[in-house]
């Protein structure tokens, strides 16, 4: 019985990797250092894989920045401004495709599936000279070859690269990417040779998106690319791998049709019908790679339920032929459990991270071929049964409360109209009123004293009087530049999920349990074990004391439930949902609080919310069902005078803009300045949008200082189609990441700008 491993964490147990690249980028060391770094990465990977037993071992699942441009370097696809000339592709190019350069802005970068891990988006067209100019493939294999392991290289599937694709700037319309199908797949059957003569005995193509609703002309491309690639392929163990969903019944038939294929990987965590999919008929002689070990989570797999699933696959593809796998790539889950001394005991034995999912891969293996370890079995049952019943776990007034809400609704009992009518009584705002979005420049002082709080180097008097100190600023400088609705900069918030989860209880930390986000770039999740509760107020105290530094109206800024959820690791023993409506009824305290407390405006930030959205079609009004509901539960206690903010980003939502609407907020603030023309063909169809509406008026990503007229520009037309009286100006996202010298002229250009218009209206 053997074990394989669909891919692993490339950013090291304490982000070498990270610090390796910054500091290369920075000019600090040299391409060797780097090289080097990487590595030891790969070398320890390997051989910690090797020893735990490990049959099917990846590589080229490391990488310098991201895995889909490591494909676009392989294909030499690289788009014309970046000057390449040719011959193998090297960093200079490699990352300025990555990251840009003094000259030329970096390559879009997108979602990777529902992950929160970002890709570099290939730029194609008809043109494209495509050729064999990266070796890196070919290079890993062989580096773990001189290190006595064999391993299976790990490619970008050619169907699933081009589908990712987007058509390049100025290239018609009709365009179809898959035609390019042709010109790349000689490419793959170079490299498919030289793995072949290096000594590779088995291959792995990654084709995530047949998980994905495919049109039929898009599956016969599967059908097509494998049948062109199959003579090269001879002699070679083929393996697909699939995950981050059920696979389709239709992309089920395609896959296990392919000519040439000998393995089809599947992810059996999420969901149960490819599960069904399989038990109703496999392909006989050919390989199951069992994903039962999750890639996405960090909890310990349940080893005694992922025995019986392959036990029960056993008797259909034949004992020689299952290998137990991960659902995934472990690259979305925390590196090693090990590096986490300081984490609660009785928490840490419920988790896994990769490391201990490799150890979890290999036992359930041997399991099956009947070589047991029953210590390890017995301590995996003892941990789900304590995690089950522990205390820590279980909060009975909780779970009722949110049990509760399930079949209620929940909504505000005045209209949004009327409600807006009852806050302009109150707030009495020009017509396009100015505000900001939370943040404000988080300067190293800032971070200083946070840290240093932290860590009980300064006292908490110190710590409050600095902050204190930090938001009078922040609410100075908002009143010199005249902004109508003020916020209090959010300095004593690390992050906006953090902060609230180290509050709330069912909430764990960890030191070291990074994911790439994208690059360079880690996020650390917190984890959500238990059930959610706030024992007391977590933002009152700054807001109150902001509020008291000015007349104008001070937003109270929360972060939403769906956000928290989405940005969180969370607990795979109840529903998504039923974890969300608990997180909705602690910030549903909060917001009463504020209230109470005299705060009129609250902001609750749902920036999340679009991009928890489920892969597949048919699950889209389920999530948003329950999504928008937390949203509502927060704030439907609330007066009508209270005004509800909420703010998104990833402006892409045209196509759930009813649950927008839905979410019943009063105003909403939305990342808009790179797309205005989207937006805005929504409301120039016909949708009625009620409430107020702030799509951003400059790109808070870019240290551009936007001008008047630009700002005014860009607001006249969306008066255009927007009634005047709803309109708000704000920028696209918080300011945490600019520097002072950004974000104050680009205010005052702001509110300039409304104040122009203002004088025309
Ligand atoms: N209020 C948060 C801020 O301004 C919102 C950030 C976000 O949407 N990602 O930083
Ligand atoms: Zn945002």
């Amino acid at each position: 019985m053997a074990s394989h491993i669909v891919g692993y964490p490339r950013v090291g147990p304490k982000r070498e990797l990270k610090f390796a690249l910054e500091s290369f980028w920075d000019g600090k060391s040299s391409a060797e250092e780097l090289e080097k770094v990487a590595k030891d990465i790969r070398t320890s990977i390997w051989k910690q894989m090797a020893d735990a037993g490990i049959k099917y071992i990846p590589s080229n699942t490391f990488s310098y920045y991201d895995q889909v441009l490591d494909t676009t370097a392989f294909l030499g696809a690289v788009p014309p401004r970046y000057n390449w000339t040719g011959g193998e592709i090297g960093f200079s190019t490699y990352f300025s495709m990555a990251r840009g350069n003094a000259s030329v802005p970096a390559m879009e970068m997108t979602k990777w599936f529902d992950t929160n891990y970002h890709f570099i988006v290939p730029e194609l067209g008809p043109d494209v000279k495509f050729s064999y100019a990266s070796h890196k493939a070919v290079n890993e294999y062989k580096e773990a070859k001189a290190l006595g392991i064999d391993t299976v290289p790990v490619l970008i599937g050619p169907v699933t690269y081009l589908l990712l694709s987007k058509p390049a700037k100025g290239v018609e319309g009709n365009f179809s990417l898959l035609s390019l199908l042709d010109k790349i797949l000689p490419i793959y059957k170079e490299v498919i040779s030289e793995l072949k003569s290096a000594g590779a005995s088995w291959i792995q193509f990654d084709e995530p998106t047949l998980v994905l609703d495919l049109e039929p002309y898009k599956l016969e491309a599967f059908t097509k690319a494998y049948a062109d690639l199959e003579s090269s392929l001879s002699g070679l163990q083929v393996l697909i791998e699939t995950y981050f969903a059920d696979i389709p019944e239709a992309a089920y038939k395609t896959l296990t049709s392919l000519s040439g294929v000998s393995a089809f990987g599947f992810d059996l965590v999420r969901g149960t019908k490819s599960l069904d999919l399989i038990k109703g008929g496999f392909p006989s002689g050919k390989y199951l790679f069992a994903g039962v070990v999750d890639g996405r989570n960090i909890w310990a797999n349940d080893l005694e339920a992922s025995l019986a699933t392959l036990k029960s696959l056993e008797s259909i593809v034949g004992k020689d032929k299952l290998v137990v796998s991960t659902s995934s790539s472990l690259l979305h889950t925390a590196v090693d459990l090990v590096n986490e001394p300081k984490l609660d005991k009785e928490i840490k034995s419920w988790l896994a991270f990769a490391a201990q999912k490799i150890v979890e891969v290999n036992a359930l293996a041997k399991a099956l071929t009947g070589d047991k370890e029953e210590a390890f079995f017995s301590e995996n049952a003892a941990a789900h049964a304590s995690r089950k019943s522990s205390p820590r776990v279980n909060n009975e007034a909780v779970q009722k409360a949110a049990a509760a809400l399930k079949d209620s609704d929940h909504r505000r009992a005045t209209n949004v109209s009327a409600r807006l009518d009852a806050q302009q009584k109150k707030l009495n705002l020009p017509i396009l009123p100015t505000t900001t979005i939370g943040s404000f420049p988080q300067t190293v002082e800032l971070r200083r004293v946070r840290r240093e709080y932290k860590a009980n180097k300064i006292s908490e008097e110190e710590y409050i009087s600095s902050i204190k100190e930090e938001i009078r600023k922040v609410v100075q400088l908002q009143e010199e530049l005249d902004i109508d609705v003020l916020v209090h900069g959010e300095p004593e918030r690390n992050d906006m999920v953090e902060y609230f989860g180290e509050q709330l209880s069912g909430f764990a930390f960890t030191a070291n349990g990074w994911v790439q986000s994208y690059g360079s770039r880690c996020v650390k999740p917190p984890i959500v074990y238990g059930d959610v509760s706030r024992p007391k107020p977590m933002t009152v105290f700054w807001s109150t004391a902001a509020q008291s530094y000015t007349k104008r109206p001070m937003k109270g800024m929360l972060t939403g439930p769906v956000t928290i959820l989405n940005w969180s690791f969370v607990r795979n023993d109840q529903p998504r949902f039923e974890t969300c409506y608990q997180i909705a009824l602690a910030i549903k305290d909060e917001v009463e609080d504020l209230e109470k407390s005299g705060i009129t405006v609250i902001q609750i930030d749902e920036a999340a919310l679009r991009e928890g959205l489920p892969l597949r079609k048919a699950e889209h009004a389920f999530y948003l069902d329950w999504a928008v509901h937390s949203f509502r539960i927060t704030n439907s206690g609330v007066h009508d005078t209270t005004q509800i903010h909420t703010h998104m980003c990833y402006s892409n939502f045209n196509d759930i803009i009813h649950s927008i609407i839905d979410m019943d907020a009063d105003v909403i603030t939305i990342e808009n300045s790179r797309s205005d023309e989207k937006l805005l063909s929504v409301f120039r169809s016909g949708v009625k949008y009620g409430a107020g509406i702030g799509p951003g008026v400059y790109d808070i990503h870019s240290p551009r200082i936007p001008s008047t007229e630009e700002i005014a520009d860009r607001v006249k037309k969306m008066l255009a189609v927007l009634e005047t009286n709803i309109l708000w100006v704000n920028p696209d996202c918080g300011l945490k990441t600019r520097k002072y010298g950004e974000v104050k002229p680009a205010l005052e250009n702001m509110v300039a700008a409304a104040k122009l218009l203002r004088s025309e209206l």
